[in-house]
């Protein structure tokens, strides 16, 4: 079945509407109609089973028929924190991060980045990968839309709100990434953080473990930095939710 997101405030007691993109996706693309079924989330991790009961060129109205939490989201946030990778990799970071249960994404420039954002760019391009999570929380059925979070330079991070922040470092050979989830009981909110293609540089990772960060190593082979975060959020939604 069909999923689409919808903001709360158009999700009534017995109704609700779809607007934007989604309109010319429903009726055009997907060729929906009267009386068909769909999902429905407000992003907030209610779900709904919804049957079209209207559609016209700018809204898709709908009758509200079940009302259930969203399955899909873990008792844990994990922020990745994905130092600014070459090409058009970071869409499929983006992609495969929601699937795999990403609460949030902030793009960072270090100083081995190859990619410079300058401040026009960097604002389109989080419209564009904005529209990558959305599709992708739409695939993955989603409870929540995770956020991309504006550009930010490593030694800017504020990473004072997490439980535990665990750095990805390539040079790391004592601690694993099992070793520090244990070394916090049931981390709420987590962040992650990942090197670009050149890893990081000897004073990022002072810096970083200055302020609280566990470096810890994901074994021995050198992973690519679109792999690296995957292989995270794998690694702790096994340690934590399965
Ligand atoms: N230029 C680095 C080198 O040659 O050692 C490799 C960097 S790797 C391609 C990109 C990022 O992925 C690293 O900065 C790190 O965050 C993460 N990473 C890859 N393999 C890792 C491993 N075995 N342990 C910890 N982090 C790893």
């Amino acid at each position: 079945m069909n999923r689409f997101f919808t903001p709360a405030e158009l999700i009534g007691e017995e109704t609700a509407k779809i607007v934007g993109n989604d309109v010319a996706h429903i009726s055009k693309v997907l060729r929906l109609s009267i009386g068909d079924t769909i999902e429905l989330c407000d992003g907030q991790c209610n779900d709904y089973i919804a049957e079209i009961s209207k559609i016209n060129k700018d809204c898709v109205s709908l009758k509200l028929l079940k009302h259930f939490p969203s399955p899909t989201e873990s008792k844990y946030q994990v922020t990745l924190f994905q130092c600014l990778p070459k090409a058009a990799k970071l869409e499929t970071i983006i992609q495969k991060s929601v699937e795999l249960g990403v609460f949030a994404i902030c793009p960072v420039e270090s100083e081995r980045c190859v990619i410079k954002l300058d401040k026009r760019d960097s604002e389109s391009k989080r419209i564009r990968m904005s529209r990558v999570a959305y599709e992708a929380a739409k695939q993955s059925k989603r409870g929540i839309l995770p956020e991309i979070l504006p550009v930010t330079r490593l030694n800017k991070l504020d990473l004072s709100n997490y439980d535990i922040v665990i750095l990805a470092y390539e040079s790391e050979s004592g601690k694993t990434l099992k070793d520090v989830l244990k070394a916090v009981t049931h981390p709420k909110n987590i962040a992650i953080i990942v090197g670009p293609e050149g890893g990081f540089a000897p004073d990022e990772v002072s810096w970083l473990t200055a302020n609280g960060s566990y470096s810890v190593s994901l074994g021995t082979r050198i992973l690519r930095t679109e792999t690296a975060g995957m292989a995270m959020l794998a690694m702790i939604n096994y340690e934590l939710e399965l």
